[in-house]
Formats: C-alpha cells, structure tokens, sequence
C-alpha cells in the first residue's frame, strides 16, 4: 500500500474511533487523549518537525549553487511572489464572498463559548517585512524561523556562487547535510499513519461530529470556499497545460499529510520527496519554490480568515460596509502571508483580524471548536496553493530554457552557415583559374 492510502485510512480509522469514543464512552476521552492520543500525536508532529529546518536550509543552498546567476534567482522570485499575490487575493475574495452569499447565521445560545483567546497587536506589515531579515543564520536556523532560515540559505547561496571552488567543501558539507535529513525523514513517514491516527482520534473524540450539526453553515461554507478554491486551481493548471491528475497523483502523499497533520510544516518535507521522486520537478525550483511557499502561501488560511470575519460580523449583525469590507480585505491578506504552517495557527490569527477590522473578538470563542476540523481542509489547499506555483515556474522555466535553446540553436546554425560560406567563398577565390 502506498503512504497517501495508508495516511487516508488513518484519517478514516481516526474519524470513526474517535466519534465512537466520543459517543460510547465519553468519560474514557479525557484519559485516553491525555495519555494515548495526545502525545502520539504531538511525537510525531515534532519528529517530522525535526527534519524541516534542515532539509529547507540544505535543499535551498543545493539549489542556489545549481541556479547560475542572480537574474535567474530573481526571475523565479518575482514569478512566485507576483503569482501568490493574484491567487491570495483571489483565496481572500471566495472567502468573503462565500459568507456574504450564504448569510451565515447561527443561535447563539446554541453554543458552548470557550474562552476568548488573548489579542495580539494588529499587524504592522514595515515590522514584519523588516523582522523577516536575519541577523545571525543559526538563530534563524535555531529557532526554527522559516522564512529567515530561507533568506539565510539566499544569502549562503549567493555567497556560495561568487567564492566559486572555495566554497566546495562546504557544498559537500551540505549535501549530507540533505542527504541524512532525507533518511530521517524516510523513518518518520513509516510512523506517519500511527500520528495521523492519533491526531484525528484526539480532536473528534473530544469535539464529536455534533459540534459540525451546530456549526453546520461555517463548516460547510468555509469547505464550499477552498473547494471553489481547488477548482480555479485545477482550470489554472490547464490554462498552463500541465495535467491536474498528475499533480494530485504525484502530490497525494503530501496533501494526505497536510489534512491529517493540519500542519504545513510537517508536509513540506514530503512535499519536496513528492516533487523531485513523483512528479519530475526540476530539482532547483522544487528546492527553492517549495519551502518559499510554506512560508508564504496559505490560501486556506486566507479563505477560513476571511470568510470566518464576514461570518462574525453577520452573526453581530454589524453592517458590511465598503471601509469594514476593506479592512477585512486587508488584514486577511497579510495575516495570511505570516501564520506559521502549525495546527491551530489560524486561530490565533483569527484575533489579529477581528481586532484589525474591529470586529468582536469574542467571534473566536464562537468557532473555535470547530476550527480545527476545517483546519486539515485548510491546510490541504495551503500545500495545493503552493504546489501548483511551483508547478507553474517548473513549467515556465522550461519553455524559457527551450526558447533560449532554439534561438542559440537557430544563432549557432547561421554561424555555421556563415563560416561555410565564408569558407566556400574563400576556396573558390584561393581556387586558380586552371584549376
Ligand atoms: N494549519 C495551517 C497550516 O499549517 C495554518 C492555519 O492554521 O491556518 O498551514
């Protein structure tokens, strides 16, 4: 059996056990998660965890030394970031537009209101871009801060391109770096479906599918947004000429992990296997783009945020005025570009943008519950969003590459014949008249 089957039938072992725990013994659940479910879960989280750092660190460096010169570097910079940028506005849009369209409403008293979680400082996007900047690469690397390590690997790599031979041996450094990541990596994945088992089991035992009964308009308005979301994308990768069957073949693994783990973080790695073993990415954008992504790119988090403010404000029954829409708008789309790629991280964000847009922050205790399960949905069109831009660069960069093969194919070709004909000229005049 393959590892995307064997993590699809943990989710659906984990999803039955849990509900007929939930149901059959409910007074066994605190017990059993806090000593079974629970730690299995978060063993295997920070396992896979473990090797993230090091395989984005090396695999970026790896590739950096293959990519030839800054302008290279930059033209896939600016492809990826221009692309987040169209489709995260777009991820944003479905969401908001979702719950408009829907009405989303709920009674109150229906629900059980956990407690509000603290507020963080609305985002200050100058503090952040300058935060994104390290100063010293192994407390990037330490502290497991991914898009710092990523611009710590751009700057290693840069460096790496100018010092030339000098800078062999710590290529090779890395490379087992990478290659010993690589085979820790391969060991977790055989615990995968153990975890992805234990993760499922642990939040349907404890919430039970009901909380979906209560919450029945987010839950399935929120899927309604990201499987509108999955469709652009599928029409997207068509307009490009790449087949989406492929991709999800290719991919599954991945997007398995990323639904069972909630966890961006913990699918990239396998994301980056999927890329170079399954789906014949170039090692060099699947090694830069990849982990870029991971740490940019979450259009689910950008639906379920946008589409979970929209739901509060119409369940406070505040108007949707043009500046409120816009502020959601906003704040959305760059809480959605710093959520950390773990469980959960979307609900911590959730406070940020209430509290940007000046909504109730109350709105949070409201679906909390019930966050986590539309988590692993999220998480799974994070992954997706992230995959298809590396795919469409992939896919880009070759066309480019065989444009610039057939013009200095077509220049090499005028050469010759040029030279030929010089030659020709030049033998019929060295040729004398008697010969
Ligand atoms: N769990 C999501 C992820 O890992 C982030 C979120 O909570 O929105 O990508």
């Amino acid at each position: 059996m393959t590892l995307s089957t064997l993590i699809l039938l943990a989710l659906v072992g984990g999803l039955a056990f849990g509900t007929a725990l939930h149901d059959l013994c409910p007074a066994w659940v605190g017990l059993i998660d806090h000593y079974g479910f629970d730690p299995l879960g978060q063993i295997f989280l920070r396992l896979i965890q473990f090797v993230v750092v090091p395989l984005v660190f090396s695999s970026l460096i790896l590739a950096m030394a293959r990519i030839r010169n800054a302008a290279q570097m930059g033209r896939y910079t600016l492809q990826l970031l221009g692309g987040y940028l169209l489709t995260s506005s777009l991820a944003v849009a479905l969401g908001m537009g979702t719950a408009i369209v829907l009405r989303s409403s709920v009674q109150m008293t229906e629900l059980a209101i956990a407690p509000v979680l603290e507020t963080p400082q609305a985002p200050d996007l100058l503090a952040w871009l300058i935060s994104l900047v390290p100063t010293n690469p192994l407390t990037a690397l330490a502290t497991g801060n991914l898009l710092q390590t990523i611009l710590s690997a751009g700057l290693i790599g840069l460096g790496i391109q100018q010092a030339g031979n000098r800078a062999q041996p710590f290529v090779q450094f890395v490379e087992s770096i990478y290659a010993i990541s690589e085979k820790i990596l391969f060991l977790v994945l055989y615990a995968s479906p153990i975890g992805v088992f234990a993760l499922m089991s642990s939040v349907v035992a404890n919430q039970g599918l009901g909380i979906i009964a209560k919450l029945f308009n987010y839950v399935v308005g929120d899927a309604i947004a990201i499987l509108w979301m999955i469709a652009i994308y599928i029409a997207i990768l068509l307009a490009f000429k790449l087949s989406p069957l492929k991709l999800f073949q290719s991919f599954s693994p991945s997007l398995s992990l990323a639904f069972g783990t909630a966890s961006s973080n913990a699918a990239l790695p396998v994301a980056l296997q999927d890329a170079h073993t399954q789906y014949g990415m170039r090692d060099e954008i699947a090694s830069f783009a990849i982990p870029l992504g991971t740490a940019l790119k979450r259009d689910g988090s950008a639906i379920m945020q946008g589409f979970n403010a929209v739901f509060i404000a119409q369940l406070f029954h505040i108007p949707l005025t043009p500046t409120l829409l816009s502020a959601i708008f906003l704040s959305t789309f760059l809480v959605s570009l710093s959520t950390a790629g773990v469980p959960g991280a979307g609900i911590i964000m959730m406070t940020t943008v209430l509290t940007a847009a000046g909504l109730p922050v109350e709105g949070v205790a409201i679906v909390a519950g019930v966050n986590r399960l539309v988590d692993g949905l999220s998480t799974m069109l994070n992954v997706l969003g992230n995959i298809v831009h590396a795919a469409i660069l992939d896919k880009l960069e070759r066309n480019y590459l065989e444009t610039i093969a057939g013009v200095t194919q077509e220049v090499t070709t005028q050469e010759t014949v040029a030279i030929a004909m010089q030659a020709t000229a030049g033998s019929s005049l060295n040729q004398s008249p008697v010969d």
